[in-house]
């Protein structure tokens, strides 16, 4: 190999700058601490006119971006839903660049064409999705959305005569989801950029389990029977991790015609895990799924997954190659199957994260999250002045902090709990998110890291309730 390799100097500075970082997880705040003002004044510089030393270009990167970088990659991350990178899968992130392949078609990445094709294979297997559903590897669940969604609306648009890869939706029918209310956003822009509109979507009734009830989606399905529809059905929610009732809303929505697509953006790795697979009983009988890569799996961003049942729809609605046109199907190419062109070979990330972790690695994965979800929300649940909203079935759990006056009305508990998640962000000790959960303000617990241990948990525990403590202390006095 040779010592003045352009690459080598900028490769071993970026080598030991992302294990620095990396390895110094565990001793700096899990929250960024640089000001956007700080950011700006260090990142916006004027351009250079003059060329730069490669690895100069690393180190001042590294140095501009200090205190600017959270610590999602590490086990005291806690906020919406976001995964860390598992070794290998880092390691083929870092070689997909390197190769810089591109992954539109087999002619110019033949390994990654294959690698994707195994991907599929396997993810179908460990999610337990049938084996003849088509696949493909996208940015993530939104883009997972967008290319079965676009499946869909082939395939319930073709029924009624409408070819609308030729002819666009410019005096289509109009097709209907529906879906419950606790409908993630990235399927309003999902829909948006299909050109289905976000009207289409119908947010109807959950139960007190985040759940649509079968009487429900049936009376919206029996109201206007001929509408071309969707049914939108959640694998985990973002709130509470709700999951919908598969074996009975299926059936139900197939005997209307309607086209079921899933939501699992996380939850659907519950079906990796025994004792978790009971929640997703049916879901196999869905027409399109769309999940993350870099959510649970831990693969890095960004990754996520589409798969349909019906190959055909998918391959229509994706692929520039008209329908007739005979081509060699021994080939797979991506580009027939994403929304997008030219693209990086994501398949490398994926295959290296399955391989590294196993079955069993991404069954104790999932497990682990949700035992120490768990743990979180009882321990946390455990000081006074906290209620716990819901207790963790999967990997997400709510708590509300209780304002101590005792006049305190709900809206005072509202900014109660604000004020606490914000405090505890504040101690670098452990970040959770926010949200509003049946209009109240509540406090978000998500574990999806592989790296949470029972030390980063007890770290979090004691944080919120040191934070409570004092809060609560100055509040009262
Ligand atoms: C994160 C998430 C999405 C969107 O996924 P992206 O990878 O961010 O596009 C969709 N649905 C649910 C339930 C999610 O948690």
């Amino acid at each position: 190999m040779s010592e003045d390799s352009p690459f080598r100097p900028a490769l071993e500075h970026a080598l030991h700058h992302a294990l620095s970082h990396l390895e110094n997880l565990e001793h700096r705040p899990v929250t960024a601490y640089a000001t956007l003002e700080t950011l700006r004044r260090r990142l916006a510089k004027p351009l250079n006119h003059a060329s730069m030393a490669a690895e100069r270009v690393i180190d001042e990167l590294v140095a501009d971006t200090e205190g600017g970088i959270v610590g999602s990659a590490g086990g005291r991350f806690f906020g919406w839903v976001i995964g860390g990178a598992v070794p290998a899968s880092l390691g083929a992130d870092w070689l997909t660049s390197a190769w810089d392949q591109n992954a539109a078609s087999y002619a110019c990445a033949p390994a990654e064409a294959v690698v994707e094709e195994v991907c599929g294979e396997w993810l179908k297997d460990l999610l337990c999705l049938p084996s003849h559903a088509s696949f493909a590897i996208t940015s993530g669940c939104q883009s997972a959305h967008v290319t079965a969604l676009a499946a869909a609306r082939h395939a319930l648009l073709e029924r009624r005569g409408w070819q609308v890869e030729r002819d666009g939706l410019f005096g289509a029918p109009r097709i209907r989801v529906l879906s419950s209310d606790q409908f993630h956003g990235s399927v309003t822009q999902a829909v948006r950029l299909l050109g289905m509109g976000t009207a289409c979507v119908q947010g109807l009734p959950s139960n007190d389990e985040g759940q649509l009830e079968a009487a429900t989606l049936e009376a919206a399905l029996r109201d206007t029977p001929d509408v071309p529809t969707i049914v939108l059905l959640q694998a985990g929610d973002l709130n509470i991790g709700a999951y919908d009732s598969y074996s009975e809303l299926i059936p139900l929505a197939h005997r209307y015609d309607a086209w079921v697509h899933v939501d699992g953006a996380f939850g659907l790795w519950a079906n990796a895990s025994e004792h978790y697979r009971h929640l997703l009983a049916g879901v196999e009988q869905a027409d399109s799924w769309a999940t993350d890569g870099h959510k649970w799996l831990n693969v890095p961003y960004d990754s996520g997954f589409a798969f349909v049942a019906h190959a055909n729809a998918h391959r229509a609605a994706m692929s520039h190659q008209a329908s007739y046109v005979s081509y060699n199907e021994l080939v797979r190419e991506q580009k027939d199957w994403t929304p997008v062109w030219s693209r990086r070979g994501r398949g490398f990330a994926t295959y290296a994260a399955l391989r590294e972790l196993g079955r069993a690695g991404v069954a104790g994965l999932v497990e682990r999250c949700c035992e120490a979800a768990h743990a979180l929300a009882v321990g946390i649940a455990a000081q006074r002045r906290v209620e716990l909203v819901w207790t963790p079935r999967i990997n997400q759990g709510l708590i509300r902090f209780l304002d101590p006056r005792p006049e305190a009305t709900e809206s005072d508990h509202d900014a109660w709990t604000d004020a606490v998640t914000e405090a505890v962000l504040q101690t670098g000790e452990a970040l959770f998110s926010n949200t509003t959960w049946r209009g109240k303000r509540c406090m978000r617990i998500s574990v999806c890291n592989w790296q949470t241990n029972s030390s980063d948990v007890a770290r979090a525990i004691a944080a919120v309730a040191e934070v409570v403590q004092a809060k609560c202390a100055e509040r009262v006095c």
